[in-house]
């Protein structure tokens, strides 16, 4: 837990309570009931914040501190948040790290009174907000799933690896899963999901070798380890779902076990009394997705760059999804490749299938466009923080999903997944569309307390009791008129405030005739104003009370009607989960498909084989980016396949220039098994993928100074981890190993490294290094592929084709691409003699590291003495000194050599 969850209450103990006001009692006591949130106490219009909790809230969300009473002798500290705006001010608070209690009054003031004018009206928690457990639209990310993560480690029998359990879910979705993994898996797992927070007991949060990773998460909460209690979890898992045994929902370990229990206690725990529509857990299978480690996901900027935005991420550059649901089920696709060649394949099928119907394809997205989110919807319903435009989006998603199954039904040859999506749509509740369309109006308020939502003609006692309530306003608009005739006061208005309740207002100058004993019978003066005086009337009391009595009996009847759907919803909710799952993978089927036919991607053979062969590949992300600064991107093709009689795939080492484009082919073709693999159509001419199960990356190198590793050690236990694991299902990309180092350690840790691979791993594999020495090797290891991206030379500048073909390079270029990044004229003309002396030194005598590199004073100075023997300034040498060929036209290289020659002539 950071420092901003922990509001620290030591101030205040319930034993202060004794000598506060009676409200101030009850804070106290709320407040020390939940000393690790900031309590949002409702007050009126507001949530009022106090002593040590106002003073953080109002410096994180930067509102004024005020104060109100004193305690122990001291101003006690106050702010507030408006309840409508109160959204926006809990988003940023759990942005910061805090968790919030919201306190409400729980009785009417009314029934408060009764007890005695001093009594305090009743407040009780109503919930607590963390990041993991919210569900209001402001508060989430629409595209996005915010999963609650548990996680529980078993302890090994000596020797072997830890077992964890994972347990995920989503109380705005519904969504809920658990898996076993094995311990080295847990930071890739965590990675894949992004949970927006993790629960883990006290003891595994200090756990030595996990704790600096935890901590440096930053979404961790740490619990007392009884809420991982696993002898009591299948009871409390069986509680949750109101159900007999948990049986019913799968086998599940131990570990699994703890943490689903884990989670849906501490969701029970936040939620103080209202259920999620959560599905029961359902386990993912091991080896059931692609493992790709958290430094490969950021290196190849899946889900966001390496910035941290979504914009330029590889989903953004894919996502073509027309709703928040297709949006968060193309997210999870890309994050959790599958490995089952069936389940991919039933994925392609369906993509192709909207590939070929692209009429039908664009009515279902048409359709679609005004989907709204079912699930958050429903959830919202569930916990009892639903409203009218709730109830309207289920009604009207239930309308499209029915419209959407017609369609599909009509089509000829509809894959199996699309079928079965076809038939959830269809199973929707008409009745329940039916029923929210009659019930609700067309033009809905926010909050259902607000009134108003209910349609005209659908109950005839709420239409008697509104028409009483109008009918009233409609006296008191014609009372208006008659007090006027009476008064002979024409500017005489009734009008209404919270305070005074529906009151006369008279200009002042009228005032004396209003006072007059004539008129005091029958006005009583309330208020005298600057410019204005106040008056009731026994009528318009009695009128006021009607309309209250009236306005309110319409409420409470609209309310019943609310909770009557909502219960019918509750009652389908089931039925909608699977509503709001088909309309999302439809949603995600036909966006990829449009992504498919936009760009003329297409569908990749995906099967169980070691294959790796592409043709014409693409990266879509730097595509895009060129097509944008009007640059053709050149397609690339990459085979990987084991060469015949072998049993292991191909390992292809790419030698170029700097800039050439090694970097883009290798995450290319990273990227394209992941699409693959996602059930998604591929950016090439062809593509046959035989399944991978890892991913493994070695990619740029940043320090993880918060770990105390250098960018050297970084890219080492990349290595390292990539050497332990990667097997002959894997597919390996390393771009650059040793480079941090001494060149020779370097080159002898790159040269290991390939040797270890082909020998030992026998993965496939895409190697690019400066190291050309390691093309040598290609002579020993069968299965290494010599790869370059060539250039073109010209007038000593380099022309990059971005071509990649079998062979070698001959250099990396480095000087001319230094030339381009602009590094000054001097350093460039300098590093050319450099190079020109060690590699004349190399051919010479082979260095023997970097203590060999001829010294910069031993290295013949490319300038000019600009200074003669005699001491006085050498016109010769000035003026060669001004000269940069580099930058020179044929025309300005001759003038100056005539110049340098007369110079000479004059010496
Ligand atoms: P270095 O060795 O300096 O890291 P590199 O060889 O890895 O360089 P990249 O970073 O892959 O080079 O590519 C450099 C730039 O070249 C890219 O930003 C992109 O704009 C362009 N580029 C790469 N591949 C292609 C391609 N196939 N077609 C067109 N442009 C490309």
């Amino acid at each position: 837990m950071n420092d901003a969850a922990s509001s620290g209450t030591n101030e205040i103990s319930a034993a202060d309570a004794q000598r506060v006001t009676p409200m101030m009692e009850q804070f106290i006591e709320i407040k020390a009931a939940n000393p690790d949130c900031l309590l949002f106490y409702r007050m009126g219009d507001f949530y009022e914040l106090f002593f040590e909790d106002a003073e953080k809230a109002s410096r994180a969300l930067g509102i004024v501190l005020t104060k109100r009473g004193r305690h122990q002798g001291h101003d006690i500290p106050m702010c507030g948040v408006p309840v409508e705006r109160s959204e926006e001010y809990l988003h940023r608070l759990i942005a910061q790290g805090f968790r919030v209690a919201v306190c409400e009054q729980t009785e009417d003031p009314a029934e408060a009174k009764k007890r005695g004018a001093k009594s305090v009206v009743k407040r009780g928690v109503v919930r607590l907000v963390t990041p993991g457990t919210l569900t209001e639209d402001g508060l989430l990310n629409a595209k996005r799933n915010n999963w609650l993560m548990a996680v529980t480690r078993a302890k090994p029998a000596t020797g072997e690896e830890a077992i964890c359990g994972l347990a995920w879910l989503d109380i705005s979705t519904g969504e809920f899963r658990v898996a076993e993994i094995g311990e080295a898996q847990l930071a890739g797992e965590i990675a894949r999901i992004e949970p927006g927070e993790i629960l883990v007991s006290d003891s595994l949060y200090d756990e030595p070798e996990l704790k600096a990773y935890w901590r440096s998460l930053k979404n961790v909460t740490p619990m007392p380890k009884e809420l991982f209690d696993s002898t009591s979890a299948e009871r409390r898992l069986a509680a949750f779902f109101n159900v007999a045994t948990s049986d019913s929902f799968g086998v599940f370990s131990r570990p699994e076990l703890a943490v689903a229990a884990a989670a849906a206690t501490y969701v029970e725990r936040t939620q103080i009394g209202s259920r999620p529509a959560l599905s029961p857990p359902a386990r993912e299978r091991a080896g059931s997705v692609m493992q790709i480690d958290a430094a490969t996901r950021n290196n190849l900027e899946l889900l966001r760059t390496l910035g941290g935005e979504t914009r330029g991420s590889l989903l953004a550059c894919i996502d073509r999804t027309v709703t928040a649901a297709g949006a968060r089920n193309l997210a999870q696709r890309l994050a959790s490749p599958l490995c089952d060649a069936r389940a991919i394949n039933a994925r392609l099928d369906g993509v192709g299938f909207f590939v070929e119907h692209w009429t039908a394809r664009g009515e279902i997205r048409k359709a679609l466009l005004e989907a709204p989110d079912l699930s958050r919807a429903l959830a919202r319903i569930a916990l009892e923080r639903g409203g009218p435009r709730d109830l309207a989006a289920i009604g009207r998603a239930l309308g499209i999903a029915l419209a959407l199954s017609t369609l599909l039904k009509n089509m000829q040859d509809v894959p199996e997944e699309t079928k079965l999506a076809a038939e959830a749509l269809g199973a929707s509740d008409r009745d329940l569309r039916d029923a929210i369309a009659d019930a609700l109006a067309d033009d809905l308020p926010h909050s259902k307390r607000d009134g108003g939502f209910v349609r005209e003609g659908f109950d005839a006692d709420l239409d008697a009791a509104r028409g009483l309530r109008d009918e009233a306003r409609g006296i008191i608009a014609g009372l208006q008129q008659s007090y006027a005739g009476e008064t002979q006061i024409k500017a005489l208005k009734i009008k209404y405030n919270n305070v005074l309740g529906y009151f006369i207002e008279v200009p002042s100058q009228h005032g004396e005739r209003m006072l007059s004993t004539k008129m005091r019978e029958r006005f009583i003066h309330r208020q005298s104003m600057a410019g204005a005086m106040r008056f009731s009337t026994a009528e318009l009391g009695e009128l006021e009370s009607r309309i209250a009595s009236a306005g309110d009996r319409a409420l409470q009847m609209e309310l019943a009607i609310f909770e009557r759907l909502a219960v019918q919803v509750m009652a389908a909710a089931t039925l909608l989960e699977m509503v709001a799952n088909a309309l999302a993978e439809i949603d995600a089927a036909t966006a990829l498909a449009e992504l498919a036919a936009e760009g003329s991607w297409v569908r990749p053979e995906v099967d169980d084989s070691l294959h790796f062969e592409i043709e014409g590949g693409r990266h879509p992300v730097v595509e895009a980016a060129l097509t944008h600064d009007g640059g053709p991107f050149v397609p690339n093709g990459c085979s990987l396949s084991p060469p015949d009689g072998a049993d292991a795939g191909a390992i292809w080492l790419v030698t170029g220039p700097n800039m050439a484009g090694k970097s883009t082919f290798l995450r290319q073709n990273a990227i394209l098994a992941i699409l693959a693999q996602s059930g998604s159509f591929v950016p090439a001419k062809a593509a046959h993928i035989g399944v991978v199960d890892r991913l493994f990356s070695r990619v740029g190198a940043a320090d993880d100074l918060a770990r105390g590793r250098s960018t050297f050690m970084v890219e080492m236990v990349e290595t390292a981890a990539i050497l332990h694991q990667a097997t002959a299902r894997s597919l390996v990309i390393l771009d650059e190993i040793g480079r941090g180092t001494a060149t020779f350690d370097g080159l002898s840790i790159a040269w290991a490294t390939l040797e270890h691979l082909h020998e030992v791993n026998k993965c496939r594999g895409l190697f690019a290094t400066h190291f050309h020495e390691l093309t040598a090797l290609a002579a020993r290891l069968p299965r290494q592929v010599n790869a370059t991206v060539r250039v073109k030379e010209w007038e000593n500048e380099v022309i990059f084709l971005h071509e990649v073909a079998r062979g070698t390079a001959d250099r990396s270029y480095g000087i001319q691409v230094a030339k381009l990044a602009g590094l000054p004229h001097g350093v460039i003309e300098r590093a050319r003699v450099v190079l020109a002396e060690l590699e004349s030194e190399q051919r010479s005598k082979p260095l023997q590291g970097f203590d060999d590199l001829p010294l910069f004073q031993n290295i013949k100075a490319p300038v000019a003495k600009t200074v003669a023997e005699d001491g006085k300034p050498d016109p010769l040498a000035a003026a060669l000194d001004e000269i940069h060929p580099d930058e020179m036209s044929p025309r300005e290289a001759m003038d100056a050599l005539y110049r340098l020659k007369t110079i000479l002539r004059n010496r």
